[in-house]
């Protein structure tokens, strides 16, 4: 048997918004998702409580390369910790300036530190790319990796046992707010997120652990309300793009709308904020855009 820790890593020094999940069962722990570089102090603070060392991991597993889900992963492998990834995700680890530069063209140079912190690159060694639903054994526990594309293209779900660890693909869902989809850029595609929402629910788990935040117990619930609130989004933008309207026009207008979808299914305003942080609306309009671009010149 094993437990399973939710860290929250207090992102911008606010509770649930980020998680690291610690699984520790006989043998050496496993880390899902190490979140930014920023927080990497409060994730060693949290490891340091439970008795551990970033050396004393079996393993790393991450289920995307985005920095509020990969950014830390670098300090385990510099303590000879290996790193768990989709194979899209490994070029980006092992060289992450470009990652870097074009996260800074989103966010701008004098956010990244505040917001992300550094990335140093990890040596190919340690990065161990993971095939789809092939079973991956660790101390004594299984672990099946679901390449689950939708939110990013080299997004993977973690299985272990009747329980995924959905990263973005699941949504985020702060405290008693409903679930809502991040849509960053570059990488959203509507058909193929709907379509790894079906594969996790096909693989009938009993409970989800998303990164935003924390443990699910319906799960076919939670995931039916996703697909219908990523519908509802993708068509608000759609609507947008058909009208030729730019993204700074669309940004207030949606927020506002979302504020108020939130407000409806019973976030106010403290809850809201925390949605706001964990999942900026603006980067969902841009992300919406270039999926409906793309479509539209028939490259998705
Ligand atoms: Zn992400």
């Amino acid at each position: 048997m094993y437990s399973i820790h939710i860290i929250d890593l207090k992102f911008q020094q606010v509770e649930e918004t980020i998680a690291s999940f610690l699984i520790q069962g006989k043998g050496k722990p496993v880390l899902i998702e190490t979140g930014p570089h920023s927080t990497w102090n409060q994730l060693k603070f949290s490891l340091q409580h439970l008795g551990l060392q970033p050396k004393d991991l079996a393993a790393v597993l991450l289920t995307h390369i985005h920095f509020d889900h990969a950014g830390a992963a670098w300090e385990f492998a510099k303590a000879g910790v290996k790193v768990y990834l989709h194979p899209k995700g490994l070029a980006h680890l092992s060289k992450p300036e470009r990652l870097w530069n074009s996260a800074a063209k989103i966010y701008g140079h004098e956010q990244m530190d505040t917001l992300w912190g550094p990335m140093e690159s990890i040596d190919q060694s340690l990065l161990v790319p993971v095939e789809d639903t092939k079973k991956i054994l660790i101390e004594e526990l299984t672990f099946i990796p679901i390449h689950s594309p939708g939110h990013a293209s080299h997004h993977i779900a973690w299985q272990l046992d009747d329980l995924v660890f959905t990263g973005d693909v699941g949504g985020v869902k702060i405290k008693n707010g409903p679930v809502v989809p991040p849509c960053p850029p570059p990488d959203i595609d509507i058909e193929a997120w709907k379509a790894s929402i079906i594969k996790i629910l096909d693989r009938h788990p009993k409970e989800l652990y998303l990164t935003h935040f924390g443990k699910i117990t319906n799960p076919k619930e939670h995931l039916s309300q996703l697909i219908e609130i990523l519908e509802d989004w993708a068509l608000y933008i759609k609507r947008r793009f058909d009208n030729k309207d730019q993204a700074e026009d669309i940004t207030p207008e949606f927020m506002k709308y979302t504020a108020k979808q939130l407000e409806s299914k019973g976030a106010g305003k403290e809850i809201q904020k925390l949605y706001e942080l964990a999942n900026p609306s603006w980067m969902s309009v841009g992300g919406l855009l270039r999926y409906w671009k793309l479509k539209s010149e028939g490259r998705i």
